[in-house]
């Protein structure tokens, strides 16, 4: 789907491009940043992370250490980011100076927060679940005030369900103040959502402010954390135009020039409501690096470097994400498990080389999806699903 809702302007593409962050992310950009001819520079703490590996340059520091941002900024036209764990009121100096941020820290501003950025979507009438701020050493009434089942959220710094703690019963809400009694943080709650799927998408926003979006996806998690992505095309039209219109209006408001992925909950009455935005690529966007004409990350490079953005459209009728988390077994192991996957016809494995760790997103794999009806490809997708996880979540 694509909108212009400025008139072109005529736009100098940029080259030197710094990425404020190293991890998986940034790492994927490789092949879009080859693809484009551009320079990747990157800001990350340590040595052996991901993306170091792929980079013309890096500037070892602190995500949000804005003094290593400065140096970066003097190799670079634009910056970007891989993650949103960022120092804003010190970058805004050096934006003030002229270094140019894309998205502008303005864009950002809202979103970085979960409570700033549900009450961002609620002034623009973009639809949320209900949610409330916690004050500062909250009290059991204060955890009840939306009733049960509720969900509590670290306000900021919360990824892969990390910060996120579903109150189900009494005992679980004395746990839950009893976390929150020894963090430092702030929390939201918000009401309880009995969805009938997750769904994401991708939406992207060029300096000349078109519009485009990937197709609509459904993202299942266990355990909070993102397991699978299905882009199977089978969901109602409806339901899409839902998506799409909040993605479009979203990226518009925010003006922001870069990519984002948006999380919904899709009810069982067939409304969307966003869960949670991320201002750059997103895991449920992976699938584009071998499903699309575009993947997301060459789309973020191209809009961010000022480049026409590029088509979104499928190259196969469909597709299936696996992410490869780590497990108990031990780190030896998986390179057989790797091998086994390398086996699944039209797949290609991700592995990010990252420390292993239970829990840890390690890497991800692809496989298409050949058939011509949504209904074949969603069986399809299932048995995909069941191989490669009975292959990387083996017990032994
Ligand atoms: P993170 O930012 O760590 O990914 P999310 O806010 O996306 O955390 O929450 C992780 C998962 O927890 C969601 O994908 C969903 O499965 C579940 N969840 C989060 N908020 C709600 C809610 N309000 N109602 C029901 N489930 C929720």
């Amino acid at each position: 789907m694509e909108s212009t809702s400025s008139p072109s302007q005529s736009i100098t593409p940029l080259q030197q491009i710094g990425i404020i962050g190293g991890g998986q992310l940034a790492w994927m950009m490789d092949k879009g940043a080859r693809h484009l001819g551009l320079d990747l520079r990157i800001q990350t703490p340590h040595p052996t992370d991901p993306a170091v590996a792929i980079a013309r340059g890096v500037v070892y520091g602190a995500i949000d250490d804005a003094t290593a941002t400065t140096a970066l900024a003097r190799q670079c036209q634009v910056i970007t980011f891989e993650n949103e764990f960022i120092n804003l009121p010190a970058l805004t100096q050096l934006e003030q100076q002229g270094t140019i941020f894309r998205p502008s820290l303005a864009a950002l501003a809202p979103l970085l927060d979960k409570y700033d950025q549900r009450r961002y979507l609620q002034a623009h009438h973009l639809p949320t679940p209900a949610f409330v701020a916690l004050p500062p050493n909250p009290s059991e009434s204060d955890l009840l005030q939306l009733g049960l089942p509720a969900v509590l959220k670290a306000r900021r710094h919360g990824y892969d369900g990390q910060g996120t703690l579903i109150l189900r019963d009494r005992p679980g809400v004395a746990a839950a103040l009893n976390r929150l009694h020894s963090s430092s943080g702030d929390w939201l709650l918000e009401a309880f959502v009995p969805f009938e799927r997750e769904l994401a998408v991708m939406v992207a926003r060029a300096v000349d402010g078109t519009v485009v979006t990937y197709p609509v996806v459904e993202t299942q998690q266990v355990d909070q954390i993102c397991r699978r992505v299905l882009v199977v095309g089978d969901l109602p039209e409806a339901v899409v135009a839902q998506v799409e219109a909040i993605a479009q209006q979203l990226m518009t408001h925010l003006a922001m020039v870069g990519i984002m992925g948006i999380e919904f909950f899709l009810t069982a009455d067939q409304q969307v409501l966003v869960n949670e935005t991320a201002p750059r690529t997103h895991n449920s966007g992976h699938y584009t690096l071998n499903a699309c004409q575009t993947s997301q990350f060459e789309q973020q490079l191209r809009a961010v470097s000022g480049r026409p953005l590029g088509s979104t459209a499928l190259t196969a009728p469909g597709a299936v994400m696996v992410n490869l988390l780590g497990t108990a077994i031990p780190a030896a192991a998986y390179a057989d498990r790797l091998r086994s996957l390398s086996r699944i016809p039209d797949s290609r494995v991700y592995w990010y080389t990252k420390e292993p760790r239970p829990g840890r997103k390690l890497g991800h794999i692809t496989a298409l999806c050949p058939q011509d009806t949504a209904s074949d490809r969603r069986v399809y997708a299932q048995e995909l699903i069941q191989s490669i996880e009975a292959i990387w979540y083996a017990q032994t």
